[in-house]
């Protein structure tokens, strides 16, 4: 019989995890002061993130060893298994190799605990005792819950206030988890108390969200913030998922041609590409495909500006050189909550304007058409984010078909979908529908760009 799956032991878990910044081939641009609008330094960020994180996010080594202490929490569900989609590839007849490696075997269901565990571990290190973050459908929050309660750190989670309401199942996975989570914006900050006095039915924002995480932060001193996307450590915690994989696929006996995964913030898929991208910067692998796929409502690579832009709606984030649709837009309610960020990390999108990754867009129904024939073939049922992956995985795999080759395909599976049963519901009914992209807000929104001055 054929192998289905590709196990690696405990001892097999890479050590270190992999820092991109000292294999490209130009560095990335610097991170400005979101007032003075100079390049940042450590101490700007230092009211915010531990000095070890801040040092990662612009150290140049090529890698960084993971702490023993990390190491031994990632053990309660990594490594993680990759695994052959011999249904799918039937289902579809198929020449395609498609292989998926799954993050959704971690307690709370995706990859995000990869970094939280990293953060809540170096914060503890340094003494903080409590950390404030924001969350819209509740992902990251409930992954840095988890985090924060095995080194013992108070976690504070500002939850978008119609996700608070309509999704109340992550928010009481954070509170098992015992952190405290409250609906924003919430009378507990005066960026919140503002919006409440404005509108007190105002169903709330991530960038308001942020604002009120970062006003908690940094106006406590026993007080860190913290970020689950986007930002060089993050997505540099997440190689581990990467450098697994490629002894599996070592293990399978191929490599891949094609990378595909979804694109929020970038984290879970650079996380699976930084490894291999390496490859193909250095010549060894030119021709290796990596696709990052986003929502066509949100289309931040393939219709986004390479522009220096804030990273929060609020403009009190570092300015970042991104693709962006402009900091003030608001995406459409599609429900892959985790890709509706109006940016994308410096990283991915360096990559993308060098020419070493591509984007493409798709439509909210054709992805949970993609997301059911997984489900009912591979029989996982994916988060809404993870099925723009798997839609454009299964175009490959038919477009294999079509021209009679064989390719080897790797899809970066980021979670599981237990918590969206009411968007499948939607789905299945005939109910979800699509929306074009939002050309208009876009053009309205890139004229809120910071001024740079040369
Ligand atoms: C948060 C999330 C994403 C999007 O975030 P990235 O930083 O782009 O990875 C994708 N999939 C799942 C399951 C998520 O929870």
């Amino acid at each position: 019989m054929a192998q289905k799956k590709f196990t690696l032991q405990e001892k097999d878990m890479p050590r270190q995890w992999y820092n991109i910044q000292a294999d490209l081939p130009e560095p990335l641009p610097p991170y400005l002061h979101p007032a003075t609008k100079q390049p940042l330094g450590p101490a700007d960020l230092a009211p915010l993130f531990p000095m070890e994180l801040i040092k990662q996010e612009v150290s140049q080594e090529r890698y960084i060893d993971i702490p023993e202490e990390v190491q031994e929490v990632y053990y309660l569900w990594r490594p993680t298994t990759l695994y052959r989609a011999y249904a799918l590839e039937k289902a579809l007849d198929t020449p395609a190799k498609i292989f998926y490696k799954y993050e959704g075997s971690s307690p709370p269901g995706s990859h995000k605990p990869n970094t939280a565990v990293a953060q809540a571990y170096y914060n503890k290190k340094e003494g903080v005792k409590r950390i404030a973050t924001e969350t819209g459908a509740g992902q990251w929050g409930s992954s840095l819950a988890f985090a924060c309660k095995l080194f013992d750190i108070e976690c504070k989670v500002y939850m978008v206030r119609v996700s608070y309401n309509q999704k109340p199942y992550r928010r009481i996975m954070m509170e098992t988890w015992g952190a405290k989570c409250v609906p924003s914006p919430s009378p507990d900050t005066k960026a919140g108390r503002d919006m409440l006095a404005k509108d007190p039915d105002c169903p709330g924002s991530l960038g308001l969200a942020i604002s009120e995480a970062v006003e908690d932060a940094f106006g406590r001193e026993d007080t860190k913030y913290s970020l689950g996307s986007v930002l060089n450590h993050v997505l540099m915690h997440q190689t581990i998922i990467g450098q697994e994989a490629m002894k599996q696929m070592e293990m399978a006996g191929y490599y891949p041609d094609i990378i595909v995964g979804c694109v929020g913030g970038g984290s879970n898929f650079a996380g699976m590409f930084l490894p291999f991208v390496k490859d193909k910067i250095k010549g060894k692998k030119k021709d290796l495909r990596i696709v990052c796929v986003e929502p066509e409502s949100c289309p931040t690579l393939t219709k986004g500006l390479y522009a220096y832009d804030y990273g929060d709606v609020a403009g009190m984030a570092p300015i970042a050189k991104m693709f962006t649709l402009g900091h003030t837009f608001m995406p459409p309610p599609v429900h892959a909550g985790g890709l509706r960020y109006h940016g994308m990390a410096p990283i991915v999108c360096h990559l993308h304007k060098l020419g070493f990754v591509e984007a493409r867009a798709v439509p909210q129904v054709a992805t949970f058409e993609a997301g059911v024939t997984f489900a009912r073939t591979e029989g996982i049922i994916s988060a809404p984010e993870t099925n723009h992956a798997i839609r454009a995985t299964i175009d490959e795999a038919l477009k294999c078909k079509q021209e009679g080759k064989s390719r080897v395909i790797l899809l970066a599976h980021s979670g599981h979908g237990h918590f969206d049963m009411a968007a499948y519901e939607s789905y299945l009914s005939g109910k979800l529908q699509d929306y074009a992209y939002p050309e208009a807000l876009v053009k309205e929104a890139l004229k809120s760009l910071p001024q740079i001055p040369a």
